[in-house]
């Protein structure tokens, strides 16, 4: 068996869990002797692209949401015969484009919601400031925002001067802060400074050592600015709490950014300044893949998109609830809702309304279908439950 992994924590972790299953993994990475003989080998991507492939029936290839990747491709068309199987959290690519070329079958073993309620992971609490613009929430099928499109947006002041008050009020523990660009990046790490709260910078570009310092940093409690390099690749410390400055449409990139902080014991929270909550609903929301098109299918919920904001907390929560989970307040609250791509603000009565008439409408194709069955013609039987529908109201 062959293990990928890209990470060194992620080798190190596979290595382990296999040891206590009495199985004794072969590592293949930088500075550790190769041990050919293992029947089981832990193999970093970009290590076994350099040496000699082992033999290999089943190969498991971890965060697999990555197999597109040209090295993983080489590696994989090495074992032609060999069962693959992947995991992850994302099953979709960033680009939003479902994993069907590598896979031929998906299996989601766990929704978030069951994971949070088995304590393998904590939901956040998400506040989302009232700079957060809805109208600027569009949300598109595909693909991401263009680097010219994330620096206009990062112009905006409160993009910047917010963040510390922000974090100040609600933030807590190690930190990371995602910006859109490098310059954003720097300008609010020195608004945190400003505001006499160091913080660290951290950029795809930066030498060993500068990285190193600065992950250093985190590690201790503090606060890291960052671009998009955070999210994949790195072996980041535990963090409490994630602050979202950067607007996405992936909902992958979403999902990893904010489960940066969902490992337990918690507590997490997630700031976010760019309302990427209203686009892709809670960071816990239960999802469902496909293989294909996963981005749109990912996107369905059963509920649909009906958040709710506390204008008093500014926390985001699941309309359902009676009251703001963060702070108890009661329907000061501004209801978020998904039409034609459109983020609004709708009152509950309209809500209401909305949900009478969806069952009303439910009601009407159950009755049509009760009809067909007896023998009605399709048009027919749809117009008759109507008008009975209507009568009765
Ligand atoms: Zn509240």
């Amino acid at each position: 068996m062959l293990w990928l992994a890209h990470r060194r924590e992620l080798l190190l972790q596979a290595a382990s869990q296999l040891r206590s299953y009495d199985l004794d993994p072969g590592l293949i990475r930088p500075g550790v002797p190769a041990r050919p003989d293992a029947q089981v080998q832990v193999a970093s991507v970009a290590s076994l692209i350099r040496r000699e492939p082992p033999p290999a029936d089943l190969v498991v290839v971890d965060e697999c949401h990555l197999s597109a990747a040209r090295t993983y491709q080489r590696i994989l068309a090495w074992y032609p015969a060999a069962v693959v199987l992947g995991l992850t959290a994302t099953p979709c690519r960033l680009d939003g484009r479902g994993l069907g070329e590598t896979y031929e079958e998906l299996v989601q073993v766990a929704q978030p919601q069951q994971l949070v309620a088995q304590g393998h992971l904590v939901r956040p609490n998400v506040l989302a400031p009232a700079t957060v613009s809805l109208s600027d929430c569009m949300v598109i099928r595909r693909g991401d925002y263009t680097p010219g499109e994330l620096a206009r947006m990062a112009e905006r002041k409160e993009l910047v001067g917010d963040v510390p008050e922000h974090w100040l009020e609600h933030g807590h523990g190690p930190t990371v802060v995602y910006a859109t660009n490098r310059q954003h990046a720097r300008a609010i790490q020195a608004a945190f400074c400003t505001h006499g709260i160091p913080a660290g910078y951290l950029d795809g570009q930066m030498g060993e050592n500068a990285r190193a310092a600065a992950l250093k940093g985190l590690e201790q409690g503090g606060i890291l600015c960052s671009v998009d390099v955070l999210s994949e690749g790195y072996d980041l410390p535990q963090l409490a709490t994630v602050v979202l400055c950067r607007p996405t449409q992936s909902l992958t990139l979403y999902i990893q950014q904010t489960g940066r902080c969902m490992r337990p014991p918690g507590p997490a929270t997630v700031l976010d300044h760019v309302g990427n909550v209203f686009r892709h609903g809670l960071p816990c929301a239960d999802r469902y893949w496909s293989l294909t098109s996963a981005q749109t299918k990912g996107r369905r919920e059963p509920a649909g998109l009906s958040l709710s904001r506390c204008l008093e907390c500014y926390a985001v929560y699941a309309v359902g609830l009676p009251a703001c989970p963060s702070c108890g307040a009661q329907r000061i609250t501004q209801l978020v809702q998904q039409k034609d791509g459109r983020l609004l603000e709708v009152s509950e009565e309209e809500l209401t309304q909305q949900a009478v008439i969806e069952a009303q409408r439910m009601s009407v194709n159950k009755r049509a279908r009760q009809l067909i069955i007896m023998g009605w013609r399709p048009g027919d039987a749809w117009r008759v439950a109507r008008d009975e529908r209507k009568q009765e109201v």
